[in-house]
C-alpha cells in the first residue's frame, strides 16, 4: 500500500516554465523580476495596495513586529492556540505575548476575551486565522479603533478566504502569509507581507533587506534588520502557483465535503468536525482537522492510521504550554481549558491539494474500520 502523507502540493500550471525561465536567463536571486511580479499580483488578489515578498511567513511576522516598533515594555494579545511564529516574533523584539482562549466551534481565538486583556501597555493585537475559518473580524476592528491599537493580521493559512465578503489578508494594518509547501499556494519556502500603507511598505522592504538605506551610502547602517528576502525562483513558483488559486480553492473545497460526508458519524460519537461555515466565511479547509473525545482514543486512531501508512498532524501545542516560554517566567499558571482540550485531542487528516480521490477514500475507510 502506497503512503499517503498529510501533504502532497500540486504543480500542474507554469511552474516549470517559470523557473526554466529563470534559470536560462540568470535571475535567480532577489534581485529578478518574477519578485515584482508576484508581490504585485498576490496583493492585487488580496485587495491591499502594496506586498513585500519575504523568506517565509515567520520571518514575515518577524518583520511586521519591528515595523509597528513593538518593543520591551509592549503587550501584544493573541490567540494561545496557534503555531509558535507569532509569539516568537513579540518575545524576540522584547514585548510579551498575552494570550486568549480559543471559541470551541471554529478553534479561533475568542474575541469576546480580547478587551478584558488590554492594558494600558497594549500595541497592538495579532489575529491568527486558524486551520480554514476566519476570527471573526468586525469586533477586533471596534477594539482596535476604540484603543488605538495596531492589527497584525496572520494570514498564512488563508489564501482565497474572506471574512464577510472581504478578504482575509486585507483587515491588518499589516498582514502575513506564508507559501510553506502545505498552504494554499506554495513557493517552497516563503511569505509576504501585505499593507496599505506606503511608509510601513517601505519601512518592510528595508527590514527584510539588512536595513540598507535606499538613499543613503552603501554598506552604512542605521538600523538593524535582516536578510529576509525571497528568491526569484521562489517568486516564479508562486507566480504561477497564484494564477491556479480558484482551482486549488476547489479541490480543498472537494476534499472538505467529502470528508464531512463520509465522517458525519463520528460525531454522534462525540468527535467533533470542522464547521463547513459561520456567519460570515465558508470553511477553506486549509487542513481538515477532527477532535477526539479524549485523548486516548486520538493516539489510538493516530496510531491506526500510522499503521496503514496515512499521515497525519497533531494539533498546534498551546503557547502558555511551550516549555521555552515557561522557561523565561512567561505564562506561569495561566490556563486556557477550550485551547488545551484542542490541543490534547486534535489532530488532521491528509488534506493536501495533491491528494487523489481514491486516497481520500482510503483515508475515511480506513478510519471507520478503526473506529468500530
Ligand atoms: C505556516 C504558518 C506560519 C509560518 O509560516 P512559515 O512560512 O512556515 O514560516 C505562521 N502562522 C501560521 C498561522 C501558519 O500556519
Amino acid at each position: 500500500m502506497n503512503p499517503i502523507p498529510v501533504n502532497t502540493p500540486l504543480f500542474n500550471g507554469n511552474e516549470l516554465k517559470y523557473l526554466t525561465e529563470c534559470i536560462e536567463t540568470g535571475w535567480i536571486s532577489s534581485e529578478g523580476p518574477f519578485i515584482a511580479k508576484f508581490e504585485k499580483e498576490f496583493s492585487q488578489y488580496i485587495g491591499p495596495k502594496y506586498g513585500v515578498a519575504v523568506s517565509n511567513g515567520s520571518a514575515a511576522l518577524d518583520i511586521a513586529v519591528k515595523a509597528l516598533n513593538i518593543c520591551t515594555g509592549d503587550e501584544v494579545i493573541m490567540p494561545t492556540f496557534t503555531i509558535i511564529s507569532p509569539a516568537q516574533s513579540v518575545v524576540t523584539a522584547g514585548a510579551v505575548p498575552v494570550l486568549v482562549d480559543s471559541d470551541p466551534i471554529t478553534w479561533n481565538m475568542d474575541v469576546l476575551q480580547v478587551e478584558a486583556k488590554i492594558t494600558p501597555r497594549t500595541k497592538a493585537i495579532l489575529v491568527v486565522h486558524i486551520y480554514g475559518l476566519p476570527v471573526d473580524m468586525d469586533p477586533i476592528l471596534q477594539l482596535a479603533k476604540k484603543y488605538q491599537l495596531k492589527i497584525i493580521e496572520d494570514a498564512a493559512e488563508m489564501h482565497g478566504q474572506t471574512y464577510n465578503g472581504q478578504k482575509c489578508g486585507s483587515f491588518g494594518d499589516l498582514s502575513i502569509f506564508s507559501f510553506y509547501p502545505n498552504k494554499h499556494i506554495t513557493t517552497g519556502e516563503g511569505g509576504m507581507i501585505l499593507t496599505n500603507d506606503l511608509a510601513l511598505a517601505e519601512r518592510c522592504r528595508k527590514l527584510r533587506n539588512l536595513c540598507f538605506e535606499p538613499n543613503g551610502p552603501r554598506f552604512v547602517h542605521h538600523e538593524l534588520g535582516w536578510n529576509y528576502r525571497m528568491t526569484n525562483l521562489q517568486a516564479a513558483l508562486g507566480l504561477a502557483q497564484l494564477e491556479q488559486i480558484d482551482h486549488f480553492l476547489t479541490i480543498k473545497k472537494d476534499i472538505g465535503n467529502t470528508y464531512q460526508t463520509q465522517l458525519s458519524f463520528l460525531t454522534e460519537l462525540g468527535f467533533r468536525l470542522p464547521k463547513p461555515s459561520t456567519a460570515f466565511a465558508h470553511n477553506i479547509n486549509w487542513v481538515f482537522g477532527i477532535v477526539a473525545p479524549g485523548i486516548k482514543i486520538k493516539e489510538k486512531i493516530v496510531e491506526g492510521l500510522a499503521k496503514e501508512k496515512i499521515g497525519t498532524r497533531p494539533f498546534f501545542w498551546c503557547m502558555h504550554q511551550q516549555p521555552v516560554f515557561q522557561n523565561m517566567g512567561l505564562f506561569k499558571n495561566e490556563s486556557y481549558p477550550v485551547a488545551e482540550e484542542l490541543a490534547n485531542n486534535g489532530f488532521y487528516l491528509p488534506s493536501g491539494l495533491g491528494l487523489k480521490q481514491e486516497e481520500l477514500v482510503r483515508v475515511t475507510e480506513v478510519l471507520k474500520a478503526i473506529i468500530s
